[in-house]
């Protein structure tokens, strides 16, 4: 192998790994957490970053059937009358929400992971 190989190789690596964490702080203000809340109880929380599909339990006997996928979450399909939930465009930002009168369900974006956190409203950071 050659030197020159060697310094390719290496500057490969480097802008591979700049660009790594360029995407990481970039992500970061896009909000890395989706939290799920039913009637004020934090139910679940996923990282934004990874593809889900998980069904809420909401209030009488309602069920909304939120997506995360590349990056931002939303509710595809829920049973409540009005459907204005799944009207909602998907979220991704730190404070957007998407909201389920009905079902009393709140899905919101945090940037920081909740289960690190007992208060919801913390200012500490
Ligand atoms: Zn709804």
């Amino acid at each position: 192998m050659k030197k020159n190989d060697l310094i390719l190789i290496g500057s490969v690596l480097v802008a591979a790994l700049l660009f790594f964490i360029g995407y990481r702080v970039i992500y970061h203000k896009d909000g890395s957490y989706v939290i799920v809340t039913v009637d004020g109880m934090q139910k679940a929380s996923f990282p934004l970053s990874e593809d889900t599909t998980y069904t809420i339990k909401g209030a009488n006997h309602g069920t909304n059937l939120l997506v995360i996928k590349n990056g931002s979450a939303l509710i595809r399909e829920a049973n409540c009358p009005d459907n204005l939930c799944v009207k909602q465009k998907s979220i991704k930002k730190e404070g957007e929400t998407l909201v389920c009168l009905p079902h009393k369900v709140i899905v919101s974006i945090s940037s920081s992971d909740p289960s690190d956190h007992s208060e919801l409203d913390g200012v500490a950071n």
